[in-house]
């Protein structure tokens, strides 16, 4: 599907390309409406499954935005797979429809953009793992501007792979050695089992691990890295990066401007879930005590098996919080027959499936977040001043477990949840110590400093606001 015509008025027209997951298309999304935000006109690419899905789930966002002036387009491209297949299951399979399948149409959809003044675009604007969009920027001489949807120490681990695994670190077993990788420029030690799950075991014909690295290849073929991080929160890894000579800044966080300034009169939704949000759960969030409610959610991949889901469940019942759960239809398809009656009926306990949960988390009355750390969750987190309990699945899961517990300490940790069952008691102990305690309330006003700090990067003039006016006042004067 391509868009009518694009850029009318001579406005400057990015095309924004997210990685085709829920975790990058938020914010992407977010970085292409502060785009239009500053007069940008924006075609916003996703697969044909996903667009299929953000139209059935956001009946509303497209009115919203044209409202407020902002001129945001669709196109969608096929990834190749069937409609049915589940894609978040094995990440091998559609990154490989990505690669065989998504260049040609891409390459169509700019082609057919450029063949009028019009609709012709200014530059690309794409998830640093969308790397044919590189190679579609350079045959139409467009300037490419890369996206990191990640920590910036994720980001450095992956520029310092080759030498970790140079150095006998992988695979990473139980047997395996244990000595921290000290060698990534800026980041503290860092213990195998902590790495990207993507690289845990030595197989380095391993589809992921190319995919994964082939873009750090050809950095400087992007006119810059926008990384979803502030200059406050990671530093150190950000300057040694600067000093490695890549082209980096750190431009987020990428979340509703509204949000962030606590205005409540503009859009502050983010349009593209892939399920249908319940707006519903706002009233019941609006009727409990300020921080007094514990919001869990596991993001939109990582699933629990049915063991530890009982578990779960009966060390919240024990804790005694007023509990608002998202849980996704793919996380536990029947809750009815794995919960308790108890729990089901509690006036305590709010469960729905998915939720407008930056709102949520930027809402007084939540005190604590059961999250399974991806990055995003983790930013929004630091972004609202809402403290973790962090129970990392997979990918960079674990690295952000480390950096909230040990760095930036606004939060406690479970182990990987494929290292053993977390029993209910240590649940209930958890998430007492985080809504109770002294160290709760310590965690708290650290991660309300840093919330500060992200609020600051954003507005104008603050960190983040300038790295992004000089990136694209260099891309626009090249
Ligand atoms: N999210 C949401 N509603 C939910 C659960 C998650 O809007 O009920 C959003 C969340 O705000 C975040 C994204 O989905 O922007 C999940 O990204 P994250 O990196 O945290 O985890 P992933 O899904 O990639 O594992």
């Amino acid at each position: 599907m391509v868009p009518a015509s694009a850029s009318e008025k001579g406005r400057v027209h990015a095309v924004v390309v997210p990685y085709p997951a829920q975790g990058h298309i938020n914010p992407c999304m977010q970085f292409a409406k502060w785009l239009a935000s500053q007069g940008f006109t924006i075609t916003f690419v996703n697969t044909d499954h996903n667009h299929a899905r953000i139209l059935a789930s956001q009946s509303h966002h497209s009115s919203v935005w044209e409202a407020e002036g902002l001129d945001i387009r669709f196109a969608s491209i096929p990834d190749g797979l069937p409609d049915h297949h589940d894609r978040m299951v094995d990440f091998a399979i559609l990154s490989k429809a990505i690669d065989t399948h998504m260049p040609a149409h891409f390459e169509a959809l700019v082609a057919g953009l450029c063949s009028s003044d019009a609709s012709r675009p200014t530059c690309i604007v794409s998830d640093l793992f969308m790397n044919f969009t590189q190679d579609v920027a350079n045959k139409f001489g467009l300037p490419r501007v890369a996206v990191w949807c990640q920590s910036a120490a994720s980001f450095a681990i992956h520029v310092h792979m080759p030498t970790i695994s140079s150095q006998g670190y992988l695979p990473v077993t139980d047997d395996s050695k244990l000595d921290p990788i000290t060698s990534i420029p800026g980041h503290p030690p860092l213990l195998p089992k902590d790495l990207p799950s993507f690289f845990q075991d030595a197989d380095f014909s391993n589809y992921m691990y190319n995919f994964k690295l082939r873009p750090f290849q050809r950095l400087q073929e992007a006119k810059s890295i926008l990384i979803n991080t502030f200059d406050d929160l990671e530093r150190d890894v950000l300057k040694a990066l600067k000093d490695d000579k890549i082209n980096i800044f750190a431009a987020g966080p990428f979340l509703p401007p509204a949000l962030l300034s606590k205005e409540d009169s503009r859009d502050n939704r983010t349009g593209t879930g892939l399920w249908p949000e319940d707006q519903e759960c706002i009233t019941w969030l609006e009727n409990q005590k300020e921080s007094s409610v514990l919001f869990i959610s596991f993001g939109s991949i990582a699933s629990l098996s049915d063991i530890q889901f009982k578990e779960l469940v009966l060390g919240l019942e024990a804790s005694q919080k007023p509990i608002l759960w998202a849980i996704r239809p793919n996380l536990k398809d029947s809750i009815e027959s794995v919960l308790p009656k108890s729990f089901l009926e509690s006036d305590h306990v709010y469960l729905t499936s998915w939720v407008p949960q930056a709102l949520i988390l930027s809402h007084k009355n939540v005190g604590g977040f059961l999250t399974h750390g991806g990055w995003n969750s983790t930013l929004e987190s630091l972004s609202f001043g809402v403290p973790t309990i962090v129970w990392p699945y997979f990918a960079d899961q674990m690295l952000n477990r480390k950096w909230i517990v040990e760095e930036w300490k606004t939060g406690k940790g479970f182990q990987a949840a494929h290292s053993g069952l977390i029993a209910r008691d240590e649940v209930e102990r958890m998430i007492r110590l985080l809504m109770e305690g002294k160290e709760g309330h310590e965690m708290r006003q650290r991660a309300r400093k840093l919330s500060q700090a992200a609020r600051n990067a954003v507005q104008e003039d603050g960190s983040s606001y300038v790295n992004v006016k000089n990136t694209l006042r260099a891309l626009l004067s090249s």
